[in-house]
């Protein structure tokens, strides 16, 4: 096998121990190779080297960790037997064990994703563990009510049941986190699940469910199954899977969610977004740059929720728009491990292709103010943050997910103007105003249709507050108390006392 020679010094030996070895499916508790032997490589987008071998998952190897969750869920199994108090210790376990392997899990990521090294050391790990932390505390608020039904003598009450085996399908920009968001709540409700990371970054999910069994969850509980696409439209398709909940592209939501209405399984969609990010005439225009530059760079533009199109107020425009691009022009592109860098290469080599053809397009479209260049003389997915302006609201760099480090900005002259053309978009995951008046917040925050409105920041989420989109940006919530009845189905239950 051939190994990626030049890992940073740096790189934990956890991590390098990790890498060495070829990896499998978790299922049932056991790493797992594919039933036909198959492998794919995963590559680091810094070098474009092989970091190590992981399993492809095909019909086979999806039905073995399927049946493996429905064992799990069988009544009276020790999972179905174990008290809510116990779930949630097993969680909080579960987050003592990702602190304690926080570097290794963080080398990792960065190496699978791209992404600089401290930033999923201070941002993609300790999130993870505060969503784990949280739900920790849910088993003991799944509770039912007593109903004052009308029947005479009959005695009613609501319990909510874990609704069973969960396919749980998650992209590459936030691979650990976007596995916990939904493991954590599932592990919460009661259910068993099989975990599909991304073929671009399926590392972390295979060392989580690692850690699951170290935290006392029992084997087939949560299941790892390796592979693409394909692997991921057999784990839909199952019969054994009552619901699915997916977090990637629009298109692929689509296909997910007309399978899952073919079947009736239970669906939840965290899908693409295009959030503009509109800066009224009295905001404060340092904090507006700092945030605005933070919410379209952060992750090289890789995030749903990135504010990827920026609406300013002419009588600032400019001011605001030479402000980014300074920072643009300033800031350091490189590899997770360099020193000082802020964008990390894309995640592929097809992400890259993508987000290039955007800006040469883009070249036609709009004025470019700053970046452009997406061959770098290195190897590697690199694009360099890039600035257009543009008046055109028709032009797919203002009405397209790029999901990269591409910021268009626009002028707007009046707040009913722009509040109409902020909210002309096909999605609706989040949106955001600066200004320092009190009144023009909470107006243009009451006029976005997006679940997640900011007001003076950008793209804070919690574990305790519902994520998700209007429109085509998805259906369902995570986090919070949705984000856990996403896998509860309610029950009532009617007694006849006499
Ligand atoms: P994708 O939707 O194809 O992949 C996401 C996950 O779904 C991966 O695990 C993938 O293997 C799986 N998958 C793909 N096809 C499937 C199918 N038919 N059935 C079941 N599972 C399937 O995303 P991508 O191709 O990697 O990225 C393309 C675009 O999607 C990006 O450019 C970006 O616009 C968007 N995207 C959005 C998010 C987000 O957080 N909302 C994340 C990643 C990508
Ligand atoms: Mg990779």
């Amino acid at each position: 096998m051939s190994i990626a020679t030049a890992l940073h010094d740096s790189v934990t030996p956890e991590a390098r121990a990790f890498l060495a070895a070829e990896q499998h499916h978790i299922i049932d508790g056991q790493s797992t190779p594919s039933q036909d032997g198959s492998t794919f490589e995963t590559i680091d987008p810094s070098s474009e080297e092989v970091l190590t071998r992981v399993a492809y998952g095909r019909e086979a190897d999806v039905d073995n960790a399927v049946q493996a969750a429905r064992n799990a869920f069988a009544v009276g199994s020790p999972w179905r037997r174990m008290a809510a108090a116990d779930r949630g210790l097993a969680l909080a376990k579960l987050a003592d064990l990702l602190e304690r392997h926080a570097d290794e899990l963080a080398d990792l990521e960065s190496l699978d994703n791209g992404k600089p090294r401290r930033f999923a050391r201070q941002g993609d790990i300790p999130s993870s563990i505060a969503i784990l932390r949280y739900h920790s505390g849910s088993p003991a608020r799944i509770q039912g009510r007593t109903v004052p039904v009308r029947g005479r003598d009959v005695f009613a009450y609501t319990t909510r049941e874990p609704v069973g085996v969960c396919a749980l399908i998650v992209p590459w920009n936030f691979p650990l986190g976007m596995a916990v968001w939904k493991i954590a709540p599932a592990l919460a409700a009661g259910c068993t699940m099989v975990l599909k990371p991304a073929e671009q970054t399926p590392l972390t999910a295979i060392r989580l469910a690692q850690l699951a069994l170290e935290a006392g969850i029992p084997p087939g509980v949560l299941n790892v199954v390796t592979g693409d696409g394909e692997t991921g439209k057999a784990l839909v398709a199952h019969p054994g899977v009552d619901k699915v909940a997916f977090t990637g592209s629009t298109a692929v939501g689509r296909a997910i969610g007309e399978r899952a209405g073919r079947d009736l399984k239970s669906v939840t969609l965290e899908l693409g977004g295009k959030s503009p990010l509109i800066v009224m005439p009295d905001a404060d225009l340092e904090q507006v740059i700092k945030r605005a530059f933070a919410g379209i760079y952060y992750n090289s533009g890789q995030v749903c929720s990135a504010s990827s199109r920026l609406l300013a107020h002419k009588s600032i425009f400019d001011d605001v728009v030479a402000g980014i691009a300074e920072k643009a022009r300033t800031s350091i592109i490189g590899s997770g491990f360099e020193d000082n860098v802020y964008l990390g290469p894309l995640v592929s080599r097809e992400q890259h292709t993508r987000v290039a053809g955007y800006i040469e397009g883009g070249r036609g479209q709009a004025e470019l103010v700053a970046g452009g260049e997406t061959r770098l003389d290195r190897p590697g997915y690199f694009v360099e943050p890039t600035l257009f302006t543009t008046t055109d609201d028709d032009a797919p760099l203002v009405r397209d997910e790029i999901f990269g480090p591409v910021l268009v900005a626009q002028p707007f002259e009046s707040l009913e103007e722009v509040a109409h053309r902020a909210s002309d978009t096909e999605y609706g995951l989040a949106a955001g105003v600066f200004t320092r008046d009190l009144s023009t917040a909470h107006k243009v925050a009451g006029l976005l249709r997006a679940g997640s409105v900011y007001v003076n920041c950008w793209g804070l989420a919690d574990p305790a507050a519902p994520f998700g989109g209007f429109g085509a940006s998805g259906i369902g919530r995570e986090h919070g108390e949705e984000g856990l009845a996403a896998y509860l189905e309610p029950k009532s239950t009617f007694v006849q006392l006499g």
